[in-house]
């Protein structure tokens, strides 16, 4: 596979300093090893599957409902404890960037250190390192000549697989994180959110104009959009998105949307093709809604989708099992809605037959979500009831709730609605519709796997020392403070966002100007064009840019 983020791509004609340049980042390049550790024979591949919103309760639940051992069942060595730096109950942002970095941060924060800390346990922050962007395992790896790939049932741009892939304290603005991650250099990505990778005059949602499937497919990437294509792919990099927003649930996927791919149909396909990269990979793949469907108390989702993962999760096993190099992680961010078997509704707990528990869930062959898009706007009493009756098997619907279903939103809103109902007639309760505290499970397979109780930063700590590198010599790599490394030689670098739709960081020094567009891994010297190692990041909050080491040092090669 060719290393994207290592070419020198000289848009215009190679000038004297262009070819000088190159032999520049080429030593840069063979120094990296630095952050190399010594000792122990690494292992080639990581593949860590998250599940979002996951407590036991739901793991136990998708088990009844399949009736079989799960995949993850056979390889369950522990705990991971899931707060966050400001919170007991985490945000799925700082839970990802903990997978990520090793860091605790704050809610909404991605692959960013904290601007404040409150839990016990978890040290103060310095003021001068409040937002600073740290690195990933998967930019460790990539540095590494790995291959790095992400797969997700959400939007690509959602929290847990932007915390691998971005670096901002906002999780909900997309356009820059779809920005960032189309220049991360990422082999192979699968998951939804088209439409923050095209502008809104051809219907997405990026008001700066850029179309980032043209910037791909510029930069030798195949861009796919349905199972059979992504099915069709043999070997390269990679892009597919297989809707605008979100991917269906996967026992919707059928009725609804039949050329979308399953999670586990992603994963192999993303294994595939990383594993062809000789030096080994890192993948991270996510089970997005499961999280979703706990928020909307709905049982069909959790069920759905959790074993769908668990389908990934084999298709993982099985490639580690014949590969024998590979470390398999699997966890949840943190649990949901407080989930458990028996309710108030129900009170004979010692008398809960498996038919009370499982008969009306299984009637049901959509979820919440699915159904809800079926019922629509056709609010009226008989489709209510008869859409309701055929796909979620709820045959004595009382008036009151065909009211509240006629009164509820769309979409998850409406799912929201049925979810409880459906519950009420299993025995399922729930406490609320927020994230919850508990130490979820830890699933792990192969070399170097972790057992007992760990922290969800350590996840990050035993990637990066498994796949033989120190995430601190990556930071430092990756992100030097702009400001502070110009000065040193010298020159000013201020952040330009004269077009709001073109931030860049320009540094100068006499007659010499150099550009560094924001949220990108290109450096403009000139008419040249360099591709870093990694991206060139601001924080508003700060009012500071972070750069690659090597702008730095190709600065000096140009005369700074
Ligand atoms: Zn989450």
């Amino acid at each position: 596979m060719q290393r994207g983020w290592l070419s020198v791509s000289c848009q215009k004609k190679k000038s004297v300093f262009a070819s000088i340049f190159i032999c520049i980042l080429l030593v840069l390049l063979t120094l990296f090893p630095a952050a190399a550790l010594a000792g122990e024979k690494p292992v080639k591949n990581v593949i860590f599957l998250m599940t979002d919103g996951t407590a036991a309760t739901h793991i136990a639940l998708a088990r009844w409902y399949k009736g079989s051992p799960l995949a993850l069942d056979g390889i369950l060595t522990g705990a991971v404890r899931t707060y966050s730096a400001e919170s007991v109950i985490t945000d799925s942002a700082p839970a990802a960037t903990a997978f990520a970095t090793g860091h605790k941060t704050n809610s909404q924060f991605l692959g960013v250190l904290p601007a404040t800390t409150t839990v016990p346990g978890v040290p103060p922050i310095d003021a001068e390192l409040k937002y600073k962007p740290v690195a990933t395992v998967l930019e460790g790896a990539r540095l590494m000549g790995k291959a790095v790939g992400l797969v997700a049932t959400s939007n690509i741009q959602h929290a847990s697989p932007a915390a691998f892939s971005a670096h901002t304290p906002y999780r909900d603005k997309f356009n820059i994180i779809a920005k960032q991650q189309v220049y991360e250099g990422i082999d192979v990505v699968f998951g939804a959110g088209k439409k923050y990778l095209v502008p809104r005059e051809d219907g997405g949602m990026r008001a700066d104009g850029l179309n980032l499937i043209a910037t791909l497919r510029a930069g030798g990437y195949a861009f796919v959009e349905t199972r059979e294509a992504m099915q069709a792919l043999t070997k390269g990099k990679a892009w597919g998105l297989f809707a605008a927003d979100s991917l269906q649930n996967d026992m919707d996927r059928r009725t609804l949307a039949p050329n979308e791919p399953s999670l586990a149909e992603m994963t192999k396909k993303a294994i595939e093709l990383l594993s062809q990269n000789k030096k080994g990979f890192f993948l991270f793949v996510e089970a997005s809604k499961v999280d979703w469907a706990s928020h909307g108390n709905e049982p069909m989702g959790v069920i759905s989708d959790l074993l769908a993962y668990d389908e990934a999760v084999r298709v993982a096993l099985e490639f580690a099992k014949q590969d024998g190099n590979t470390l398999v992680l699997a966890c949840a961010d943190h649990g949901n809605g407080g989930m458990s078997i028996g309710s108030k509704e129900y009170k004979n707990y010692d008398k809960l037959a498996y038919d009370r528990l499982m008969g009306p869930l299984k009637k049901a062959d959509m979820t919440g979500e699915g159904v809800a898009q079926l019922i629509g706007d056709n609010r009226s009493d008989f489709n209510i009831r008869l859409v309701i009756l055929q796909h979620y098997g709820i045959e004595d619907l009382t008036d009151a709730e065909v009211a509240k279903i006629k009164a509820a939103g769309k979409g998850r809103a409406l799912a929201s609605v049925i979810g409880p109902m459906l519950s009420a007639r299993s025995a399922i309760g729930w406490i609320y519709t927020g994230h919850t505290g508990e130490d979820v499970f830890l699933y792990a397979y192969g070399p170097k796997r972790p057992t007992g109780l760990i922290e969800n930063t350590q996840i990050a700590e035993i990637t990066a020392k498994a796949l033989g590198f120190d995430l601190g010599a990556v930071d430092r790599e990756l992100f030097v403070p702009a400001d502070q490394a110009f000065k040193a030689l010298g020159a000013v670098a201020a952040y330009d966002d004269s077009d709001a739709s073109r931030p860049v960081l320009v540094v100068r020094k006499g007659l010499l100007t150099i550009l560094l567009p924001v949220d990108t891994n290109e450096m403009i010297v000139g008419k040249t064009t360099f591709k870093l190692p990694g991206l060139t990041v601001y924080i508003p909050q700060t009012k500071k840019a972070y750069v690659p080491r090597a702008a730095v040092e190709l600065a000096k090669a140009a005369g700074f």
